[in-house]
């Protein structure tokens, strides 16, 4: 595991700037139900949901993606639902990392068909190089560049997740 790319001190001081404006926003936006996406939102959505002080609820979603037949479609499976429906809440949907943007945009428009208040959406990283699909994103916490990273939530093959840092990915550990 080498070239650290963002370190603990770093993201967690992001992360407290991130839930005062998220704060600040959602103070006359209530109800106010965060969304978070498993399970690579999972570190930071606990870590953001801390840094929030107005009413507050959770709920979660698991998602998969198909790898066939077009995995440039976006489509995603999904594994498990929210628990309970949306409709006249402001949600802010919490996800780990925006790439292509095709798997954010597909949970959008899913829960844009169950009518919230508002749709807001806040990402820990955004690799705007590789986008295919225009998406407007309400909180980023980092942009980062085109290398594949691992870490704070993020997977190589179901591990590292637990790692406190974001750190570019060594394929020669493969
Ligand atoms: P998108 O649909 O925006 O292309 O991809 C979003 C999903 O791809 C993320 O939720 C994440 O699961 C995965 N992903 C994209 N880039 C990375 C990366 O650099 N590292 C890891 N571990 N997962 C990534």
């Amino acid at each position: 595991m080498s070239s650290i790319l963002l370190s603990e001190e770093r993201i967690q001081a992001r992360v407290r700037e991130l839930g005062a404006a998220i704060s600040a926003t959602y103070r006359d936006k209530q109800p106010f139900l965060m969304v978070g996406v498993l399970r690579g939102a999972a570190p930071f959505f606990a870590d953001l949901l801390r840094s929030i002080t107005v009413p507050v609820s959770i709920d979660f979603m698991s998602i998969s993606s198909y790898t066939t037949p077009a995995p440039s479609s976006g489509a995603v499976r999904i594994i498990k639902d929210l628990d309970h429906p949306i409709a006249g809440k402001h949600v802010l949907l919490v996800e780990d990392i925006i790439d292509t943007g095709l798997t954010l945009r597909y949970i959008r428009k899913n829960l844009l068909l169950r009518h919230p208040s508002s749709l807001g959406v806040c990402v820990l990283l955004d690799r705007p190089k590789r986008r295919l699909v225009e998406m407007s994103i309400d909180h980023v916490g980092f942009e980062i560049p085109d290398e594949y990273v691992v870490g704070y939530g993020l997977d190589h093959r179901q591990l590292y997740r637990n790692l406190p840092f974001v750190t570019l990915w060594d394929h020669s550990e493969e």
